[in-house]
C-alpha cells in the first residue's frame, strides 16, 4: 500500500485500539442495521447489562452517498448506506466536540462474518471511510455471528458473552412477533393511529422488561433460564392487552404483500428500502415483513448442512446434526411461545428444510451469501401456502447473491407463472422508476384479493351487509387480536367471511375445500 507521501506500507488488517474496564463507563457503545423495534429492544439489553448504548438514525440517501464517496466505489448498496451513516453520525459529533473527543467517546459495534459476500468486508469498509475522515483511531469491534459466547472484546471492556447475545436474540424475537402482529393490524384499524400508539406503548413496556431482565452468570444458565422462563411469555401477554382495545374491520379486500430480499433492505424502514412498508400501506396493501428470526434459523441450518458434508467421514456428524436440530426445534418453540401470547396472529417462521426442498430445482442451497436459497424458498413456500398475493424483493445494487436469487427467480415465474413477482432494485436514487414497477404488480395483487373475496361471498352467500350483524352479534371478532383462522384463501377479508359463514352455522369452510 502506498501512501499519500509515497512511502510503502504493508497490509494489516484493521485492528481496534483495546477498549478496557476503565473506559467503559465513559463509552457510548454504537450500533445499528434493523427496524426501530428491535433496535430500542437490544439498547434496553445493552443498559441491563450496565452498558450504554444507541442506535445510530436511520440511514438516508445523504449516508448512501458519503458512504460511496469514502469507501469502496464498488461495493454493494448496504455496505454504502451503513458506513454512510455511521460516518456521517460521527462527523456531526466531531463538528461539536472535536475528532479526539469521538474517538474516545464512542465505539461501533457490528456483525461480522467470513462472507461469502460483502457482508465479511463490512467493517474493513467502516475503518477505510473513518481514516479517509481522519477518524482512523475510532474503535470498530466485531460480533461475530457465528459464535454465542466470543468472551471480552480487546481491552476487556466490552463481554460479548451468553447474556448479551441471549439478550439480543430474545430482543429480536419479541420485536419480531409484535412487528408482524402491527403490520396485520394496522391496515384494518377503524381509528387512525391506533396501532401506532399501540406499537409505541408496547415497545416502551417491552424495554422496561429488557431493562430488568433477570441476571444469570455463566454459558448454560442463561441459556436454561431464557428457554424455560415465562418472562417474556408474560410481557408479551401485557402487549396483547394493549392490541385488545383496538378496533378493526377486517371486510375490506387487501392484497398481503410478502417482503424478502436482502437481510439489511428488508428489515430497515426508510430511505435504504424506499420506505417500502409504509408505501405499500398507504397503496392499499396489507405488508407481510421479513422476520429477522427467520435469519437466524436459516444460520442454524447452514451448521446442519456443513455437518451433513462430513457423513462418513466424521464420525460425530450425525451427532452434531441432531444436536443442531434440537437447537432448531427449541427455536421454534420458542419462538411458537412468543407467537401463542399474542394470540398466534403473527406470521409462523416456515421450516428451514422445506425452504431448502422447494428452492433445490433453482438454486443450491451450499451458494451461500446474503439469503442463499431463502429467498427463492420463501416467494415459494408464500405462494404455495396462500400466504401472500404477491411477493417484493429488495435487491441492493452490485450484490452478488441477490443477483443470482433474482436470476434464478426467472425460472420460478417460468414454472409458476401465477406467482406476482416484483424484483425492486433499490439504487438509491431511483423511487419512482423502483415503486412504479411494484406498482404494476400490485394492481393485479389487487384484483386477486378483490377476486377472491367476490368468490368468497358467492360461497357463503354473505354480502358485506349480511356479515356486519354477525359481526356485531360476536363483538369479540371485532378486536384486533381475534384469530381469524386461514381457510385456504391469502386475504384477511375472504378467510373473515368464511368464519362467519362457519360461526353462524351457514356453510362449513371444510366442505368448500372438498369441493
Ligand atoms: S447480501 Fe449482498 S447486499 Fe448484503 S452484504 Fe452481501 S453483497 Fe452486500
Amino acid at each position: 500500500m502506498t501512501t499519500a507521501t509515497g512511502t510503502q506500507q504493508l497490509y494489516r488488517a484493521y485492528n481496534p485500539r483495546p477498549l478496557t474496564k476503565e473506559e467503559i463507563n465513559d463509552v457510548e457503545i454504537l450500533f445499528g442495521g434493523l427496524h426501530w423495534r428491535a433496535e430500542r429492544a437490544i439498547r434496553a439489553v445493552f443498559e441491563n447489562l450496565g452498558y450504554r448504548a444507541r442506535a445510530l438514525p436511520v440511514a438516508t440517501r445523504k449516508d448512501l452517498q458519503t458512504g460511496r464517496e469514502l469507501a469502496d466505489i464498488g461495493q454493494c448498496c448496504p455496505t454504502s448506506f451503513t458506513t454512510g451513516n455511521l460516518v456521517n453520525f460521527l462527523r456531526n459529533e466531531a463538528e461539536k466536540v472535536g475528532p479526539a473527543e469521538v474517538a474516545r467517546k464512542y465505539v461501533y459495534l457490528t456483525a461480522g462474518s467470513c462472507g461469502a459476500c460483502r457482508f465479511g468486508q463490512y467493517h474493513l469498509s467502516y475503518e477505510l471511510a473513518l481514516r479517509n475522515l481522519g477518524l482512523g483511531d475510532f474503535r470498530v469491534f466485531l460480533m461475530d455471528q457465528s459464535r454465542l459466547d466470543q468472551g471480552a472484546a480487546k481491552g476487556g471492556g466490552l463481554e460479548i458473552n451468553m447474556p448479551l447475545t441471549l439478550g439480543a436474540v430474545w430482543a429480536v424475537l419479541c420485536t419480531d412477533v409484535l412487528q408482524s402482529l402491527e403490520y396485520r393490524v394496522r391496515p384494518y384499524e377503524v381509528v387512525p393511529g391506533a396501532t401506532d400508539r399501540a406499537v409505541q406503548e408496547s415497545v416502551d413496556y417491552l424495554c422496561e422488561v429488557l431493562r430488568k431482565r433477570p441476571h444469570r452468570d455463566g454459558t448454560w444458565r442463561p441459556l436454561m433460564w431464557h428457554l424455560t422462563t415465562s418472562y417474556f411469555v408474560d410481557a408479551l401477554r401485557e402487549v396483547k392487552s394493549k392490541f385488545d382495545t383496538i378496533e378493526v374491520n377486517r371486510l375490506q379486500p387487501k392484497p398481503v404483500v410478502k417482503i424478502t430480499g436482502e437481510f439489511y433492505l428488508q428489515t430497515v424502514e426508510g430511505d435504504p428500502n424506499y420506505n417500502i412498508h409504509r408505501w405499500l400501506e398507504s397503496e392499499g396493501a396489507e405488508v407481510y415483513p421479513a422476520s429477522i428470526a427467520i435469519w437466524l434459523d436459516y444460520w442454524m441450518r447452514f451448521y446442519v448442512q456443513n455437518f451433513e458434508d462430513y457423513v462418513g467421514i466424521d464420525r460425530y456428524a450425525r451427532a452434531k446434526i441432531a444436536a443442531v436440530k434440537t437447537l432448531q426445534r427449541l427455536f421454534h418453540w420458542t419462538y411458537n411461545r412468543l407467537r401463542g401470547a399474542l394470540g398466534n396472529i403473527p406470521h409462523e417462521i416456515p421450516d428451514q428444510y422445506e425452504l431448502r426442498r422447494l428452492a433445490a430445482p433453482y438454486f443450491h442451497h451450499r451458494l451461500s451469501g446474503g439469503e442463499g436459497d431463502m429467498l427463492v424458498g420463501k416467494a415459494l413456500w408464500a405462494h404455495l401456502n396462500k400466504k401472500a398475493h404477491m411477493i417484493c424483493e429488495l435487491s441492493p445494487y452490485a450484490c452478488m447473491p441477490n443477483t443470482m436469487s433474482v436470476g434464478a427467480m426467472a425460472g420460478v415465474v417460468g414454472k409458476h407463472p401465477d406467482l406476482l413477482y416484483a424484483p425492486i432494485e433499490v439504487k438509491g436514487d431511483a423511487e419512482v422508476h423502483a415503486l412504479s414497477r411494484c406498482q404494476m404488480i400490485l394492481t393485479e395483487a389487487k384484483k386477486r384479493a378483490i377476486r377472491e373475496y367476490v368468490e368468497a361471498m358467492e360461497w357463503t352467500g354473505l354480502t358485506p351487509e349480511d356479515a356486519q350483524p354477525l359481526i356485531d352479534a360476536k363483538p369479540e371478532t371485532k378486536r384486533a387480536t381475534y384469530r381469524v383462522p386461514h381457510y385456504g384463501v391469502v386475504g384477511g377479508a375472504a378467510n373473515m367471511l368464511l368464519h362467519l359463514a362457519e360461526i353462524s352455522g351457514r356453510r362449513q369452510p371444510s366442505q368448500r375445500r372438498a369441493a
